[in-house]
């Protein structure tokens, strides 16, 4: 199994990178988990969109889905499809606000959203805490976690190997439990632990600080530890630095473009 980045820039877009988006292929089988603004181009230079076998969503908010808009276009409008779209939907494992979503986020008038269900050429399967799909070669398994709307974090298994994303979430149970013994944490770090903002503890319920995913992961027992989505405004090697202090396995800060062998 392989992991590769759209885009690892946190809460939106930055100079570097496009905002949330992964690529998990194992053997043929290809999903995304996110496709935040940007990613949809950054997808192309990795993957034929028409041979993925499913796209995933933590969570709804634009930097982790605002490209799915793309893929809409691409699946109606790509004029040499290699095979009918609509007679081979895409899944899209989802929270269940996603049809309502991405039809809004496409369709640019009431009038368009009233005839624009979207599915046509994707179904919908709405995320629940706990449950588990089979794509082809791999299961994904959501637990719900702690962020400002209904988000999960993500679990792939295939062949033996597991990568747990986390996708947002401030501290949290559930994602140490879907991360027990995984062999990556994919895991978001979006702002340093002690800011004059809010003293020694941060806020809950929104994001991790670095030690708080170097803690994640060490509570989880995982192999190795990614640190994703942190946004242009604070610095990385920072976040790393900390995330490095609270776990003693390999951790490594993600580039966009990077791919990691799970
Ligand atoms: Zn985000
Ligand atoms: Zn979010």
């Amino acid at each position: 199994m392989r992991v590769t980045v759209l885009g690892c820039s946190g809460s939106g877009p930055g100079p570097e990178s496009p905002a949330s988006g992964y690529l998990v292929t194992a053997g043929s089988t290809a999903v995304t988990l996110d496709l935040g603004n940007g990613t949809f181009g950054a997808l192309q230079r990795h993957l034929d969109p028409w041979e993925l076998d499913a796209v995933a969503f933590s969570h709804l908010h634009p930097d982790h889905c605002a490209d799915f808009t793309s893929l809409v276009v691409h699946r109606r409008y790509h004029p040499r499809p290699p095979y009918d779209p609509t007679t081979r939907p895409l899944p899209v494992h989802a929270p269940a606000e996603a049809p309502d979503r991405f039809a809004a986020a496409y369709a640019p008038s009431a009038a368009e959203r009233a005839e624009t269900d979207l599915t046509d050429v994707f179904t919908f399967h709405a995320l629940t805490d706990g449950g588990a799909s089979d794509v082809e070669a791999v299961t994904l398994t959501a637990r719900r976690v702690d962020h400002l709307c209904e988000s999960y974090g993500l679990r792939v298994d295939a062949g033996g190997r597991s990568l747990v994303y986390s996708g947002d979430t401030g501290p949290c149970t559930a994602l140490v439990a879907l991360a027990s013994g995984a062999d990556v944490l994919l895991c978001e770090a979006t702002w340093p632990h002690v800011m004059p903002e809010w003293g020694d503890e941060p806020p809950t319920g929104v994001h991790l600080s670095g030690r708080q995913a170097g803690e994640h992961a060490a509570a989880a027992g995982v192999g190795r530890l990614l640190i994703t989505h942190v946004p242009a405004w604070f610095d990385g090697e920072e976040l790393l630095a900390e995330a490095k202090a609270a776990f003693d396995g390999p951790v490594e800060l993600v580039a966009p473009d990077g791919s990691y062998e799970i």
